[in-house]
This record gives structure tokens, sequence and C-alpha cells, in this order.
């Protein structure tokens, strides 16, 4: 099988990593990819936003599957493309992916479906503001409607903060608000295979949003993951599959955009049972560094079932025992103002110990370098028996990597 993959993050090098340990696959690409991939792909200087060009790069290479990984090209037509010129794609289309890139639209399809998730109002104007607020009372919960690289929500007891953000989401052209009830809990991430009629779920991850230790500073893309969930309730995958997954799947499918890809569930598990936080149209990043160190089943007949139809034909997935860590190391100033290029060393060492692997995010290479490039730089992923053991093999490559004015959470799956 060739495979192209579009994206340049640390997901799509955990999705090209895998597959490249795949024996069906025949040959690698990746669009445009980072340096990290290129270790593993052959890698194509072409704009992932641009669906006719990917669609004429994957033709002219004669691929079988196109793997599309961020949200950005999936909201933007690029699986359309593909699919246009008769290539399997995982990925939704731009009308399915709509369940990410617009979170009202994600309620609307949640009421429809009887999917559990918090209370919204959807607010268009700034004179709403204060009603919406006042609604639900502190903490606010205010998230930008569109895309916003998981940094549109802000969750806060500060009125003024709340109020200001809905005010800057506001003044975007075309932009919406959804304020909406608090969720208490924990949270989990649950990916769930589609081919646009049957699900299959994937393990249970957790992320870390937040920038700094104990969950405090600004919400970020996501510091960390792990995998698996010790403390998870039992029957919550079938419970997810069952109450959200499967209706969503159904609902999309009555409104004629069926879903194919991945249906990243982002749920809080409060007192009162678990809702649904957001969905992604798309594999998260984070978690999908660990949840594929985990999975034994080779992915490319996986991805190739949920793209062509046939993920009845697919058998049982396999998992490892062991369990996946993986911290983030972002750049100086990251979220807010991420400082690039500057050089980064002890890859190579972090790579080679036991148990570890690095993956590439916000990284290029420059004269036989690798340099920053972006606010999340690199994931850094740890396997062991146990999460103990994952979580020191993570931490000892972070060790190792050298990158000036860099910081990444020291407690991803601590608590656990
Ligand atoms: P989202 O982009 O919708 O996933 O939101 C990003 C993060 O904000 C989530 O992972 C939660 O940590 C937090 N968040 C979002 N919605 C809520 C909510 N209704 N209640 C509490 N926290 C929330």
């Amino acid at each position: 099988m060739k495979i192209l993959i579009v994206g340049t993050g640390a997901r799509e090098h955990a999705l090209a990593r895998s597959l490249s340990q795949d024996p069906a696959v025949t040959e690698l690409h990746a669009a445009p990819g980072n340096p990290g991939i290129g270790e593993v792909a052959t890698l194509h200087e072409v704009d992932q936003l641009d669906g006719s060009a990917v669609a004429a790069l994957a033709t002219g290479l004669g691929v079988d599957l196109v793997v599309v990984g961020p949200e950005a090209p999936l909201v933007a037509g690029v699986a359309d493309a593909v699919r246009a010129a008769g290539i399997a794609v995982f990925g939704p289309s731009a009308a399915a992916a709509r369940l990410e890139g617009s979170k009202a639209f994600a309620k609307d399809v949640m009421a429809a479906a009887g999917v559990p998730t918090a209370e919204p109002r959807v607010v268009t104007e700034p004179a709403q503001i204060d009603a919406a607020l006042d609604a639900f009372g502190a903490p606010y919960v205010v998230k930008d409607d569109g895309l916003a690289a998981g940094k549109g929500v802000v969750v806060t007891e500060d009125r003024a903060v709340a109020a200001a953000h809905a005010a800057e989401c506001l003044a975007k052209p075309g932009g919406r608000v959804v304020v909406e009830d608090y969720l208490d809990g924990p949270e989990v991430s649950l990916f769930v295979l589609s081919d646009g009629t049957r699900v299959v779920p994937l393990v249970p991850a957790q992320d870390f949003k937040r920038a700094g230790d104990g969950d405090t500073g600004p919400n970020t893309g996501g510091m960390g993951a792990y995998s698996p969930l010790p403390w998870a309730p039992a029957g919550l995958v079938e419970e997810v599959v069952n109450h959200v997954a499967q209706p969503t799947v159904d609902e999309m499918a009555r409104r004629g955009t069926p879903f194919v890809g991945v249906l990243y569930c982002g749920l809080a598990l409060t007192s009162k049972g678990t809702r649904v936080v957001e969905f992604n149209a798309r594999f998260g990043d984070p978690e999908t560094q660990v949840v594929l160190a985990r999975l034994a089943t080779p992915p490319a007949a996986v991805l190739s079932a949920a793209a062509t139809g046939s993920l009845d034909t697919l058998p049982a997935l396999q998992w490892r025992p062991e369990a996946a860590v993986t911290v983030v190391v972002a750049s100086e100033g990251y979220p807010a103002a991420p400082r690039t290029g500057d050089p980064i060393t002890g890859l190579a060492e972090a790579d080679a110990l036991p148990g570890v692997h690095v993956l590439h995010a916000g990284t290029r290479a420059q004269d036989g370098a690798v340099l920053s490039a972006g606010g999340r730089v690199l994931s850094v992923v740890g396997v062991g028996d146990d999460l103990a053991a994952a979580r020191s093999a993570a931490y000892a490559g972070v060790e190792r990597i050298g990158l000036a004015g860099s910081h990444h959470r020291s407690d991803i799956a601590a608590r656990v």
C-alpha cells in the first residue's frame, strides 16, 4: 500500500512512524511533513490547505490512501478534493468536519442525536454577552465558534475575562461565541474510527491542555498525554460508543454528510454522568502519540478500512499491554508568542534511550541542524511496563533535549 500523509505535526509523525513499521506499507509520502517525518517518508513541498495540489500529488504518486492529519485541511475541503480524484481518504469531508469547525454546529448535531453535552447558548451580538454569562454563572465557559488551534476556549471565574474573550471572538468577521455550562470532573479523550456507518473505538487517553504544572496557565494545543487510564470506569468505552459516537455518526449520515475518519470524543466524566466537551474531526495531538504507541494491529489496513467503508471486515484491534506517556517540549513564549529559530540538540541521544522515541512537531532542518519552528516543538514518547516506567522513559528523553528557553510540564501522568 502506498500512503500519503497530510500535515506537519507530531501527530502526523506518530502516524508516519507507525505506518512505516507496517509491512503492508510499501511507500510512505508526506505533504509537507517535517524533518522527523522525513526520516521515514518522502517529503513533498505542497500546501496542506490546497486541496487540488494535494489531490494532484496523490494522483501523481499513485497512492492508495491519503491520511489527512490536521483540522485545517479537513475544514478547507482537502479530503473532498482527494475523494473527487478517486483516491481513498481517511478524513471527513468539509461538511462533516464542521463537527469540529463550528462548535454551534456540533451542539446542533448533538441535540438532534441525543448526545449528552453541556447546555449551550450561541451569542452573535456583543449586546447578548452579559445575558449569556448571567444565564450560566461562574465558572464561565466561553468558546470561539470557529477553529482556534485549541486556544479558543476560556474557562474562568473572572467575569471580566470571560466577557473580554467573548467580545474578542465576536469582533472577528462572522464571529460567533458559544457560552455553556461548566462541566466538572476529569476529562477523557476517546478516538472512534468511522467509515460513515460503523464505528470502532480506540483506547482512551488523557491529555493536559494547560501550559503549566498543576493545570495552571493558559489553554494550549496540549502539553502531554498518557494511556491507559487505570482510573477510568469500566464500560466507559462501550457507553461512549453507544451514547455518543454511534448516534453522532448516524445523525451525520442522516443529514447526507457521512463522517469518515476519526471522531475525537472529548469527554468530561461529571458528577451527573459522561458529557461531551467537544468533538474533533481528526486524531488528537498529543493523544495520538500515546494511543498509536499502544496499537499492536498494523495501522494501514485499519485506516484503509475506515476510508473505504469496510470497517465491518476489520478484525478486532489488538493492543499492547504497555503504557505510554508523552511530554511536549514547547518553545519559549508558547502559547502566547512562541520564539522560533533556535537549534535543538540531543534528538538522537533521546531517541536511542530504551522505550523512548522523539516525534517532531514544530521543527525545520537547516544546514544539517534541526531548528525550532513552532510553539510545540517535540513530543517525547516513553513506553514502559506501567505508567511509572513510561513516564520515567519520557522524562529521561526530555532531559536529553537541548532547546534554549523551552518549557515542558513536569507533571504529565504524575498523579495517576
Ligand atoms: P474545547 O476546545 O471545547 O475542547 O475546550 C478546551 C478545554 O477547555 C477542554 O478540554 C476543557 O478543559 C475546557 N472546557 C471546555 N468546555 C468546558 C466546559 N463546558 N466545562 C469545563 N471545562 C471546559
